[in-house]
């Protein structure tokens, strides 16, 4: 399998190594033709309307929006979370999203008590030591997204057939319940 993480900006070593460690080769995708032949896609964390910013100047986004409609499997956490919704409920000035799962998303959602802090989360695939850095809510999901993960009440994971998004860092815990989930679902479509 081969993944590529989205490398314009925010913690993409993080997420190779933890691919990588759990046996998938892992690419960093900085042009378009970085795209070609990837069984999956990472969008790391970061600040979102950096990386939308930079997938723009550097023609990422169109392709990726086209791979990822068209069933291109993709984990985004934290900024990569809010590069997936459909809508962003403060963006930065002129800031967008692809628009891949249906989501309303709020950006800098978790006060100062969780501004930054590691904790241990319920989800749909058992407990899992999460990182919080300055991390976004999920304030509704629609359509196909299924609420995965929950914390204090506040939406912090959901999913699609094709995509899985998280607010917090699980590549930061060594924590691999979400990559590994992530990989059973590109094996789900690179078997099919
Ligand atoms: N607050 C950041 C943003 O709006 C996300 C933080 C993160 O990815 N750790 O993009």
């Amino acid at each position: 399998m081969v993944i590529g993480v989205l490398a314009l900006q925010g913690g993409v070593r993080e997420h190779a190594e933890m691919l990588r460690a759990l046996g998938a080769q892992a690419i960093l995708a900085r042009k378009p033709n970085d795209l070609d032949n990837l069984d999956g896609v990472v969008i790391p964390g970061g600040e979102s309307s950096t990386i939308d910013r930079l997938m723009r100047i550097f023609g990422l986004a169109d392709p990726l929006t086209e791979a990822l409609r068209g069933g291109l499997p993709v984990l985004g956490t934290c900024a990569g979370l809010i590069t997936l919704a459909t809508e962003i409920e403060d963006p930065a000035p002129g800031q967008k999203s692809l628009g891949i799962v249906d989501m309303r998303v709020r950006r800098n959602a978790f006060g100062r008590q969780v501004d930054s802090a590691v904790e241990t989360i319920v989800t749909r695939y058992g407990a899992v030591r999460a990182a919080y850095i300055r991390a976004p809510e999920v304030v509704s999901v629609g359509g196909d997204a299924e609420v995965i993960a929950v914390t204090s009440e506040r939406i912090v994971g959901v999913e699609t057939p094709s995509a899985l998004a998280v607010s917090f860092h699980p590549e930061l815990t060594g924590d691999t319940t979400i990559h590994e989930r992530f990989l059973s679902k590109v094996r789900g479509t690179v078997d099919a």
